[in-house]
């Protein structure tokens, strides 16, 4: 939820066909009708590259989740200044009845579309190769190793700090690396103190908040609070496990800085879904694919990129609840029609043949090490999902 400094380059009214003259000598006419889809599906299946997704508030709109921003978004001026630490600490009873309830919990029933559905299965066809990092924090990509929920996830809790020793402003003092999106040198020196478990390391979800009341509260989205849900360890307030705009990356494990900066310094190709590029995160993967000349998609129904010398952009216009899905089925018919067999289910295949049935010869990769599996810090997903409902 941190905010941008700058907005990169954008466009509303940028053409969706600037992959034409970006790359006209690729063109293969594709059955779904969008050559640009099928040449990522190349990428993905056939050229094996290591393929970033980065999904943003338009993946969850088909799912009834309201988007920061735009007509019908939440995002308006007081959310800059009640986001934040200080906020927080000031009244955290305020803050929960005032702020956070009425506006940022989810829907009733709220659940995956399309979109996420179809990038899950394609995540795990090519589970050592893809990754995805989303900006949400509605909890709707289903559970992988290879997801990473960059800005936290409604319905977990942390604790919060009494003082910040991971917020202010001074420059990493190891910066050999592409891509900087936390602080390593604060992160140690962070876990250097003793500090409770849940203010940097874990997350709670709403069972394990105390007192009771207060978690009813939390997990049905009705009525108001009577005082601050309490950590069981400490007894400090506890927060929602969300970035704050005035905490780093690096303040909690939950957002993974350094494997996101992992992922981005070696991402070949960078596929944006539904995201506006205001704020930080994508601001950033930009400007490291102009540095390093990595081409980007950009699926979308607003917010098209300006193809440029140093940005080889293509967008791709639509909704994700359409377009992913359509790219899950061209990597299917390119593997049908050359004979992969994806790593994914290859591995599958490896664990559990079926009785009399050998793997198939034309298995084209035998390099699958890590197949993805649901993670266990996930296991609570499904309770916590329930957590906090919104008056929408
Ligand atoms: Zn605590």
């Amino acid at each position: 939820m941190a905010p941008s400094r700058r907005r990169p380059r954008v466009s509303r009214s940028a053409s969706p066909s600037n992959d034409d003259v970006l790359r006209p000598h690729q063109r293969r006419k594709s059955s779904r009708g969008n050559h640009s889809l099928s040449e990522l599906a190349k990428d993905i299946c056939l050229f094996r590259k290591r393929v970033l997704f980065i999904t943003g508030a338009g993946i969850s709109v088909a799912s009834g989740v309201r988007p920061f921003r735009g007509s019908s978004g939440v995002w308006t001026t007081t959310i800059w200044t009640n986001a934040t630490r200080d906020a927080f600490r000031k009244d955290p009873l305020k803050w929960y009845n005032d702020f956070w309830l009425p506006n940022l919990s989810l829907p009733q029933n709220v659940q995956s579309n399309a979109a996420h559905e179809a990038l899950h299965k394609v995540l795990q066809r090519y589970p050592t190769t893809l990754s995805v990092i989303t900006q949400n924090v509605d909890g709707l990509h289903p559970p992988s190793n290879r997801l990473i929920e960059a800005h936290g996830r409604i319905g977990l809790f942390k604790c919060m700090p009494d003082e910040d020793s991971d917020t202010d402003s001074d420059d990493d003092d190891d910066d050999e690396r592409l891509v900087h999106l936390g602080h390593r040198r604060k992160r140690r020196l962070a876990m250097k103190k003793q500090a409770c478990l849940y203010q940097q390391k874990e997350s709670l979800n709403v069972h394990q908040v105390e007192p009771a009341r207060v978690r009813d509260v939390l997990d049905t989205g009705r009525g108001s609070i009577s005082e601050p849900p309490k950590c069981p360890s400490c007894n400090n307030a506890l927060a929602p496990q969300a970035l704050l705009f005035d905490e780093g990356y690096h303040s909690h494990d939950f957002y993974q800085f350094q494997k996101m900066e992992e992922w981005l310094a070696k991402a070949e190709v960078i596929v944006f879904v539904g995201t506006s590029f205001a704020v930080r995160l994508p601001e950033i993967a930009l400007e490291h694919a102009r540095a390093e000349h990595i081409p980007v998609y950009n699926f979308n129904t607003q917010d098209m990129l300006e193809a440029t010398v140093r940005l080889n952009a293509t967008n791709v216009k639509g909704p994700s609840e359409e377009l992913l899905p359509r790219l899950l089925l061209e990597i299917q018919e390119l593997e049908t029609t050359l004979g992969i067999i994806p790593p994914g289910v290859a591995a599958k295949v490896k664990e559990a043949p079926a009785e009399g049935t050998q793997p198939p010869s034309s298995l084209r990769s035998q390099q699958v090490t890590n197949v993805s599996s649901p993670a266990t810090t996930n296991a609570s997903r499904s309770s916590s999902l329930r957590a906090i409902r919104v008056k929408s």
